[in-house]
């Protein structure tokens, strides 16, 4: 049982819960505000990021480790779309760092599956990365006729 990688594992997991814990928070605050598309992406992205914190757990028994169950800060709540996609900006920009730092870890460990799950968590979060600034961008440049694209009721 190597406890440095079960400790990086929940690092990742504690990540994880958390993006679950604000993801989910922003679908359906932004669903109570019929900005349905975005809610819809929110959800879609949240519900990934349960998968992440599901491998991260597995990985974590596997080694003989006890799996992290919450987030260790809370997530932020009640943010305008702007705020919203600056703190998935920085949620993601974090764990990109933090998933490669951790993946040369694991190496140095021997453990080159941890390292692999690193390597794959961190490329899918630089996807999430890409998404938030490029939205983010829109808003920025394009403003209140862009939000007008976000928005739509349940089902739309
Ligand atoms: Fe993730
Ligand atoms: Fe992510």
């Amino acid at each position: 049982m190597n406890q440095k990688v079960i400790d990086m594992l929940n690092q990742g997991r504690e990540r994880e819960l958390l993006a679950v814990q604000q993801y989910l928070a922003q679908h359906y605050e932004l669903a109570d505000q019929m900005y349905g598309k975005l809610a819809d992406r929110m959800k879609k992205i949240g519900i990934q990021e349960m998968k992440h914190a599901e491998a991260f757990a597995e990985r974590i028994l596997f080694l003989g480790g006890v799996p992290a169950n919450k987030p260790n800060v809370p997530a932020k709540r009640g943010l305008s779309i702007p705020e919203m996609l600056d703190a998935s900006i920085q949620l993601e920009d974090e764990a990109v760092q933090m998933y490669n730092a951790n993946a040369r870890k694991c190496e140095a460990e021997g453990d080159f599956v941890s390292m692999h799950l690193f390597e794959d968590l961190a490329g899918q979060e630089e996807g999430h990365l890409d998404e938030f600034q490029n939205t983010k961008d829109f808003v920025d440049k394009l403003g209140a006729p862009y939000l007008a694209t976000l928005t739509g009721g349940p089902g739309d």
